[in-house]
C-alpha cells in the first residue's frame, strides 16, 4: 500500500459517507518503523504522525521536526503520569486521556505553560479490563470533570477489541460524542478507517498500511 493509497481511499469514504473533502485528518502512525520509512513518508508530504510512546518520540521527531517544517506530532498510546510534562512539551495533540489524576496533572502544566495540546479522551468501548480508556458508563462524568479544569477536550479515541465488529465500538463512541457535543472522533485503524469514517471519524489512525509491517524485537 502506502500513503498515497491511503489518502485515496479516505477521500473515497468521505464522499461515500456524505462528508466533506478533508473532513478526515490522517494521522500516519510511525511507531517502531525504520527512520528511513518514517523520511520517505515526511518526503511525500505527510505532516501529521502519531507515536504510541513518549520516550520513543522523544529519540527521533526533534531531529525531523528541525528538518521538516509544519509536523504534527500527536500521542495515541497510554500516558503514565512522570512523563506528562515530557509529552505536553513534545505533543500536539494527546487521545490517550483517561484518567481524573492524568487530567489534574495536564490541567496544572497547561496553567503552567499557558497552553495545552489538544486533548482527546479515550473510551474503553469494549470494556477490556487490559486496555486504557475510562469505561463507556463513566464517560460522561470524565469529560464534564476535564471540562471544568478548563482542558481543550476535542474529541472521544477508542481502540475496538480485535476479535469484535469494529463499527458497533465506533458507533458508540460517536454516540456519546454527540451526546457530549464534541466533535472529534479518533478511531479507524489500518484494518477498518472507512467504517470508521462511515460512521463519523475526524482522525483516523494508520500505521501498517502506510509503512509497511512493524517488525517487532
Ligand atoms: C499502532 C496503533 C495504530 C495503528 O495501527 P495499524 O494497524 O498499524 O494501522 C492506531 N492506533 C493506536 C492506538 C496504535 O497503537
Amino acid at each position: 500500500m502506502g500513503l498515497t493509497e491511503i489518502r485515496n481511499r479516505i477521500a473515497k469514504a468521505e464522499a461515500e459517507a456524505g462528508r466533506a473533502p478533508g473532513a478526515v485528518t490522517l494521522i500516519a502512525v510511525s511507531k517502531v518503523q525504520p527512520l528511513e520509512r518514517v523520511e520517505a513518508v515526511l518526503d511525500q508530504g505527510q505532516r501529521i504522525f502519531g507515536e504510541n510512546r513518549v520516550q520513543e518520540a522523544a529519540g527521533k521527531w526533534p531531529e525531523f521536526k528541525a528538518r521538516y517544517s509544519g509536523v504534527e506530532l500527536h500521542l495515541i498510546g497510554p500516558l503514565q503520569s512522570n512523563k506528562v510534562r515530557q509529552a505536553v512539551e513534545l505533543f500536539d495533540a494527546i487521545h490517550s486521556v483517561d484518567r481524573v489524576k492524568l487530567a489534574h496533572r495536564l490541567a496544572e502544566l497547561a496553567q503552567e505553560r499557558g497552553t495545552c495540546p489538544a486533548l482527546f479522551i479515550q473510551v474503553n468501548t469494549g470494556e477490556e479490563p487490559q486496555k486504557a480508556g475510562i469505561l463507556p458508563a463513566e464517560a460522561d462524568d470524565f469529560i464534564a470533570q476535564c471540562r471544568a479544569m478548563d482542558l481543550p477536550v476535542q474529541g472521544l479515541m477508542c481502540i475496538p477489541p480485535v476479535e469484535e465488529t469494529p463499527s458497533l465500538h465506533f458507533a458508540l463512541l460517536a454516540k456519546i460524542a454527540a451526546r457530549n457535543g464534541l466533535a472529534g472522533l479518533s478511531m479507524g485503524m489500518s484494518s477498518d478507517f472507512e467504517e470508521a469514517i462511515a460512521l463519523g471519524a475526524t482522525h483516523v489512525r494508520v500505521g501498517s498500511a502506510i509503512f509497511g509491517d512493524r517488525t517487532y524485537g
